[in-house]
């Protein structure tokens, strides 16, 4: 199955749930089943809302270059296979709103720091959420490490659109599809073909096979309870033998909550000779009154002692989460033992439950360290080379991603000359964030009426206190290493240094530690305070006249460089000295030094561009022409600086930084 709520929650293959289609009003109207198991759905997730807000960014130009190490997860399958080294994968569903996916981009760049196999992406039923489905699969194809997989079903489908779509993924760098029949279209009680269209799973596989060879990887649906409209599980075993034997390359099955039906199911399909991987689907249990609603929906079988042990704890939604979760690692537990190669979650675009099954059973580590401190992408060239970024992008990571994608030279981990960096031109896709929420949605974040600087100091306040989600500039809330700064960071902004990116100073911490570490195992990181900010011309000169006449901050111990929309510069950085200054380093064993973050005085004014713009792009379309508050973002946008800072004594750390500015403030 699927989950849908926009998942494809699959009773026993019937009822899908659509994503997004029943909220906006332009999709017809789901099939009973499939309403009811939006509303099931519904119950599980906080992530279901309604549709609206910006237009989505188009990715699929950027998308169309990348060409990914190994495509398939087929192939990555077999490999943890031959390895005897179990996979998990993610399911996710296109949220109903531009804030859901917002929130939905956030949760699966931290999932996918989990590393899981591969991630995919259901398809609505009848395609009501295509657009969004593509969108969303684009997206994580390029930005995630995980491989990304797109659900396809045949409703609602003639052909030709079906070949559309496959050409969309295909643009957008994806490489794998779960070939499915889907539900009924809405309104329908039984399937029917689309005219030109296909009528089973396993023509769409053979159409897939036939049209594009091995270019995608293709799963198809199990079914362990026998799909909800097969004659009998016999024949549905011979008709998913047929789907495989069309060309599909593994299969993932229905939710199960009997882990010995499914491995009854599992010899019983081995006997007819269905070889290919099989991954079985486990959905944890969110809350008892969607879990009774969602089993009785799909008609899954619950064994007796499961139904006991919630029955007695229904009322106490933690403890039900809890049992979930307990009951999660002891079915992941009994299947691997028996063998099953993998395991594949619903996750309802939730995260914890997921994330605590799979510690529980030893598959990650409390905290998986990636092996930089930013995430690397899969782009050919670069997930092998790179392994230097300016520090700018830190909160914008996919602006960054996206412009350089033409770089394709990475000599010594970074770009080829760092004095001329060829980062591409600025684009509306680079302003548009992906979290930018609608007019409205940003309106409430940032203020419907803002008439003096103070109303955005606040602003910037109320984002580093974490009373407010994201900042045009921070597409994510703030770094768990900024949260301990965040009362000075606070203070700081409501004085009006409107501070946009920063990290603390850190002198030998271990490469495990949850807040800063990175980069594996048994080493040590480093990182030098860091801020950045924007501020007005008066209180730039007070930062100068401070640093040039306390001793204390002489010999370099503090860079600066500050520059004006118009490319004004001031700065103590000499032209003689080098332009580029590592403020992220680390020391591992048997490795050179690792250098991933710097302060690169060329990159910075392509950054300032950039974050200039988007006081116009994101903040200044809030207010009418005219009105005080245009003014007001107009006038912080053509007269502040972008200043960044480096306190390059990193083993007295952010007490100098603070010391400074404590000063200042004074
Ligand atoms: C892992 C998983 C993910 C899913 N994701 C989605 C999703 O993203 N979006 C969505 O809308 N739905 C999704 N579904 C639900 C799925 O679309 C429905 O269960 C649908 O009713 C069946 O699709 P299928 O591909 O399994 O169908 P098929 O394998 O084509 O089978 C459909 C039915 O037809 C029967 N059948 C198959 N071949 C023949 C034949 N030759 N002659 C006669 N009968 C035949 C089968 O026994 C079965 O009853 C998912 C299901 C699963 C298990």
């Amino acid at each position: 199955m699927s989950t849908a709520s926009s998942a494809s929650v699959t009773a026993n293959g019937n009822g899908i749930v659509n994503g997004t289609g029943a909220s906006n009003g332009s999709s017809p109207s789901p099939p009973p089943g499939v309403a009811a198991a939006v509303q099931v759905l519904s119950t599980l997730t906080d992530a279901v809302q309604e549709v609206g807000g910006v237009p989505a960014p188009s990715v699929e130009t950027i998308q169309a270059k990348l060409v990914s190490k190994d495509p398939q997860i087929i192939k990555h399958m077999k490999k943890h296979m031959a390895e005897g080294k179990p996979f998990y994968s993610f399911e996710y569903f296109p949220p109903k709103t531009r804030e859901g996916v917002s929130n939905l981009y956030a949760r699966l760049d931290r999932m996918d720091m989990l590393e899981p196999l591969f991630m995919d992406l259901t398809w609505g039923a009848g395609g009501s959420n295509s657009d969004l489905a593509l969108e969303i699969a684009g997206t994580a194809q390029g930005m995630c490490a995980a491989q990304v997989m797109l659900h396809l079903t045949c409703t609602n489908m003639t052909q030709s659109d079906i070949k559309a779509t496959l050409e969309r993924a295909k643009k957008a760098g994806i490489r794998n599809i779960l070939a499915l029949r889907g539900d009924p279209p809405k309104g329908m009680e039984n399937w029917v073909a689309t005219e030109d269209g296909f009528t089973t799973a396993a023509e769409l596989v053979t159409y897939i096979r036939k049209e594009y060879g091995d270019y995608f990887g293709i799963g198809v649906s199990g079914y362990p309870e026998g799909h909800i409209q097969a004659e009998s599980l016999e024949q549905d075993i011979a008709y998913l033998k047929a789907k495989v034997d069309c060309g599909a390359d593994f299969i993932i099955t229905q939710l199960f909550y009997d882990c010995e039906l499914f491995l009854t199911w599992l010899k019983r399909i081995r006997e007819v000779g269905i070889k290919c991987p099989v991954i079985p689907g486990i959905m944890p249990i969110q809350n008892y009154n969607g879990f009774v609603r969602m089993t009785s929906f799909c008609k899954t079988h619950v064994p007796q002692e499961i139904q006991q042990s919630l029955e007695a704890i229904k009322d106490d939604d933690d403890a039900v989460k809890q049992y979930g979760i307990d009951l999660g690692i002891a079915m992941c537990r009994r299947l691997l033992a028996a063998g099953v190669p993998g395991l594949h979650f619903y996750t309802l675009n939730l995260e914890r439950s997921v994330a605590q099954i799979l510690e529980g059973l030893g598959l990650i580590t409390p905290k998986m360290n990636g092996r930089l401190p930013w995430k690397q992408s899969l782009v050919t060239n670069r997930s092998k080379k790179e392994d230097v970024r300016p520090i700018f992008w830190a909160n914008r990571p996919r602006s960054y991603l996206e412009r350089t994608f033409h770089w394709d030279e990475f000599p010594n981990g970074r770009w080829g000359d760092s004095s001329s960096p060829a980062y591409g031109d600025l684009s509306d896709y680079h302003l548009c964030t992906f979290r930018a929420g609608s007019l409205d949605e940003r309106r409430k974040l940032w203020g419907s009426n803002p008439t003096v600087p103070l109303d955005l100091f606040r602003v910037f306040s109320d984002y580093v206190t974490g009373k407010i989600p994201r900042l045009p500039w921070c597409d994510n809330s703030l770094q768990a290493e900024t949260v301990p700064l965040s009362d000075f960071l606070s203070r700081l902004n409501l004085a009006g240094y409107l501070t946009i990116n920063s990290q603390p100073a850190v002198n030998g911490v271990a490469s495990s530690d949850p807040a800063v570490g990175w980069g594996g195992p048994g080493g040590y990181v480093y990182q030098k305070a860091y801020i950045e900010f924007f501020t007005s011309p008066h209180n730039l000169e007070k930062i100068m006249k401070q640093l040039k006449n306390d001793p204390e901050y002489g010999h370099g111990r503090i860079t600066i460089t500050a520059l004006s929309v118009k490319g004004e510069q001031q700065t103590n950085v000499k032209l003689g000295d080098k332009r580029v200054n590592a403020v992220t380093w680390g020391v591992f064993p048997n490795r050179e030094i690792v250098q991933p973050t710097v302060v690169d005085q060329d990159s910075f004014v392509v950054w300032k561009d950039e974050a200039f713009a988007l006081w116009l792009s994101q903040w200044l379309p809030l207010y009418e022409e005219g009105s005080p508050s245009h003014d007001l973002i107009h006038q912080v946008h053509d007269t502040y600086y972008l200043v960044n800072m480096v306190d390059n004594d990193y083993v007295r750390g952010e007490r100098l930084m603070n010391n400074f500015f404590e000063r200042l403030l004074a």
